[in-house]
């Protein structure tokens, strides 16, 4: 019974064959493979991934026998990819990232122009029994205005291109998430 080279099981998962390596370490887990790939190559892993088509020069090469691996990025499976949800933190994180995000803004935006309008009101209540002239406090009634009506929309300015640059990064992660790399079998 042929067995896998990393884990030494042979019964968890189908075994493949992805280099010229014989005999009894020629076989080896397609999980136990990746996982191995990941941890040496981590960068060329992720590059990989992010690629739309078929790769032929991974750059991944056995350590033993020196073969470069044929693999393609495929995506997981529903409930594999449900199950990753599950496990990562990563995931959660990108999860719970965006409404966190929309919710800060929208709560610090809400706050500040009432904090704006609350100095607005005391600015013209105290100045109304003084002796200032009107010139002032009309100048001064709509600098306030202007900017209490415009803080909001700056401030949503602000935010909205950090939440669309999270959003995108975040699905760039994703994408690399819920994919494996398959590696391709030699027989
Ligand atoms: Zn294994
Ligand atoms: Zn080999």
């Amino acid at each position: 019974m042929s067995e896998c080279r990393i884990c030494f099981n042979c019964e968890k998962g189908a075994l493949v064959t992805p280099c010229r390596c014989s005999g009894t370490i020629k076989h080896i887990h397609q999980r136990c493979l990746t996982r191995w790939l990941k941890e040496k190559y981590p960068s060329e892993y992720t590059m990989l991934l992010r690629q739309k088509n078929q790769t032929k020069n991974t750059g991944l090469h056995c350590e033993l026998c020196n073969y470069e691996f044929k693999a393609n990025a495929k995506y997981l499976k529903p409930l594999q990819i449900f199950k990753k949800i599950g496990n990562s933190n990563v995931t959660y994180g990108v999860l719970l990232n965006i409404p966190i995000i929309v919710f800060l803004a929208y709560k610090f935006n809400s706050l500040l122009r009432h904090l704006f309008l609350f100095i607005y009101d005391q600015t013209i209540y105290s100045h109304k029994n003084h002796l200032i002239s009107k010139k002032i406090i009309g100048a001064l009634k709509l600098y306030i205005g202007i900017v209490a009506k415009l803080f909001p929309i700056s401030i949503v300015a602000a935010v909205l291109p950090m939440i669309i640059y999270r959003t995108l990064a975040l699905t760039c992660k994703l994408f690399t998430e819920f994919k494996v790399l398959q590696i391709e079998n030699l027989m």
